[in-house]
């Protein structure tokens, strides 16, 4: 039987655009260009290993985001995903992380799933819990923060890589599983697969194609809330030591001064 692998992507701003939040406290996302997460792109690659070692299987990317986060879903395609499914609703509008993980849990339910590969965090967002939470909404095992990952008779082993030690992990497909910009490099995608994925089918999916009411999203549902956000004060300019025999002591004096030392 094939082996149905669901990638979550997320499309993110692009972190060298100006970013603002808008009067409500989200993120301002119609004033920026977007991008599918660098981070997610390692869950992609994964994933298409993954696949090329089975005998037969399929993968699904998934996003939750507005219109335009179909550019990130094409970007997946076009590595060599074979289908996508994108989860755009207005109310989702201020959803956070709790409630994402509802609506991707709903969305993967739907389309079938043996295994979920998710990034390690999101560019933007960088919370790193949403596949844990998909995890336990799914109620399935989660192994999250791999930097090697691989699927053999229905079991999904990979390593993690901690400060002082390695740990070899498995379990038992279905599982939701992560991995780490260690994975291994990301693929860029072919002009053949580029052609491809305009052929390849993108579905969507609004709140109620997944039985989700609005009022358990959006900033309605969203169990944190952003109270006040300030822009970043501008660079001021750095203090120049001039070496006139004394450097190293004014450079010793000024980092005991910022208390670096
Ligand atoms: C339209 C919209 C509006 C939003 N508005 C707000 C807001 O106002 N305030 C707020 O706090 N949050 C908002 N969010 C949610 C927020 O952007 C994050 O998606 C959410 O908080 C998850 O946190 P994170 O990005 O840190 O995820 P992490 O936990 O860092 O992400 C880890 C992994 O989870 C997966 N993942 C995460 N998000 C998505 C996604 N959307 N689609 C597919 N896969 C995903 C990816 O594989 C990613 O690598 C909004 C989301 C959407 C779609």
């Amino acid at each position: 039987m094939s082996l149905r692998i669901v990638v979550t992507v997320k499309y993110v701003p692009d972190a060298t655009g100006d970013r603002h939040f808008a009067d409500d406290l989200t993120v301002d996302r119609d004033d920026v260009d977007g991008l599918l997460s660098e981070l997610d792109e390692y869950a992609v690659e994964q994933a298409l290993q993954i696949a090329d070692a089975a005998d037969d299987a399929e993968i699904t990317v998934l996003t939750v985001g507005p219109e335009d986060a179909k550019d990130a879903l094409r970007k997946a395609l076009s590595m060599g995903a074979d289908k996508a499914i994108h989860v755009e609703d207005d109310d989702l509008h201020g959803t956070d992380a709790i409630g994402t993980s509802l609506v991707l849990a709903k969305a993967i339910e739907k389309a079938g799933f043996d295994l979920v590969v998710s990034g390690m965090a999101s560019t933007d967002g960088t919370m790193g819990v949403v596949p844990a939470l998909v995890a336990e909404r799914l109620g399935v095992p989660q192994v999250t923060l791999l930097s090697e990952v691989s699927v053999e008779d229905g079991v999904v082993k990979g390593r993690r890589d901690g400060d002082s030690a390695s740990e070899q992990l498995e379990a038992s497909l279905p599982a939701v599983v992560s991995v780490t910009d260690q994975s291994g490099e990301a693929r860029y995608p072919s002009f053949k697969g580029i052609m491809a994925a305009k052929k390849k089918p993108v579905q969507s999916w609004d709140l109620s194609d997944l039985g989700l009411e609005a009022e358990e999203v959006g900033l309605e549902g969203a169990y944190s809330v952003v109270d006040s956000a300030a822009q970043r004060p501008a660079r001021t300019a750095g203090t120049i030591v001039k070496d006139e025999g004394e450097g190293g002591k004014q450079l010793a004096a000024f980092l005991a001064g910022q208390k670096f030392i």
